[in-house]
């Protein structure tokens, strides 16, 4: 909450000191729009959070500071929309593991989530086990395990570089389950050179996963700081995999708090974690009250 309040306080303040103004006229609301235009927050969700907020002032006659900062509020936390479904399918059913794999583009901070996120497990005295299916570069795979010895998890990875990514996938689903392991996360390579390549793998993984055991979580993780560039990446993988969950990472590193609802918009699919710094506590779920507590208060 404190930290998300670092990062978001741009947004919140600059709205409330605008909303504060003696007199709430047409610029007031332009500019009240292109803060939240600023804030990533995307030109439609701005749009119908300025409407909803200039028809409530009108409607209910007032100005009134604070009670302006509390239909900011609500209206916010409609724009992020509190009713999604937030909660993450790590376990499997009939005996299989729960199997969750997680995509997004080289360098948004992937596999530093597979080791935060394997931490909360450990955590919760969950057996798991880690798959390096980045075959591209051997450094993946090295980081990979190397947060999987962090926090006492093992990998299974390919011994030589370039195997192909679907069967290390395969391996250690099978692994996992001969192991009757609660959850089997995937680290996947992000090399987005072109659309067909990337389909071919990531379809090619599914498949063959699915061969083993159903894929309970999709994660695509979102650089939070590459803003509205992030977005267009973000569609793509949207169009060759089934996406069921966000996270959206380097939170910490950015005022533009406002992209959680742009993705939301355009992908459909709800914001689940948020990476708040490298550390290995730097997780954290989705909390929508907390956030837009953390954007006005
Ligand atoms: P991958 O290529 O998608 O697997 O990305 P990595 O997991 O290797 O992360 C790329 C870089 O981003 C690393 O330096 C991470 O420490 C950093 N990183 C990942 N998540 C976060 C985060 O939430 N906040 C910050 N500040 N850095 C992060």
């Amino acid at each position: 909450r404190e930290r998300l309040a670092r990062s978001n306080n741009m947004l919140g303040k600059g709205l409330l000191a605008l909303l504060s103004r003696d007199k709430i006229d047409q610029d007031v609301w332009d500019e009240v729009e292109e803060t939240l235009l600023m804030a990533d927050l995307g030109s439609e969700p701005s749009m119908r959070l300025v409407e909803a907020l200039q028809s409530r002032v009108r409607v209910e006659g007032t100005e009134d500071p604070a009670h302006v900062k509390q239909m900011l509020r609500e209206e916010l936390l409609k724009v992020v929309n509190p009713d999604l479904d937030r909660s993450l399918k790590l376990d499997g059913a009939d005996g299989n593991p729960g199997v969750v794999l997680v995509v997004g583009v080289n360098g948004v901070g992937k596999t530093t989530t597979v080791g935060k996120l394997a931490r909360v497990m450990v955590a919760e005295d969950k057996q798991l086990l880690l798959g390096a299916a980045d075959t591209f570069r051997a450094a993946a795979a090295d980081q990979l395990q190397t947060w999987g010895n962090r926090v006492g998890v093992e990998t299974v990875r390919s011994e030589k570089d370039g195997a192909d990514p679907a069967s290390v996938a395969f391996e250690t689903i099978k692994e996992g389950k001969q192991r009757g392991v609660d959850t089997v996360m995937i680290d996947t390579a992000g090399r987005l050179q072109n659309k067909a390549g990337l389909m071919d793998q990531l379809g090619k993984i599914k498949r063959v996963v699915e061969k083993e055991a159903p894929v309970t979580e999709v994660l695509l993780v979102i650089d939070a700081t590459t803003g509205q560039n992030g977005m267009v990446q973000a569609k793509v993988f949207a169009e060759v995999v089934d996406i069921t969950g966000i996270v959206l990472t380097k939170l910490d590193g950015t005022a533009k708090g406002g992209i959680v609802v742009a993705i939301q918009e355009t992908l459909g699919v709800p914001v689940k974690l948020v990476g708040l710094g490298e550390g290995p506590d730097d997780l954290a779920p989705f909390d929508a009250e907390g956030f837009v507590d953390a954007l006005i208060d």
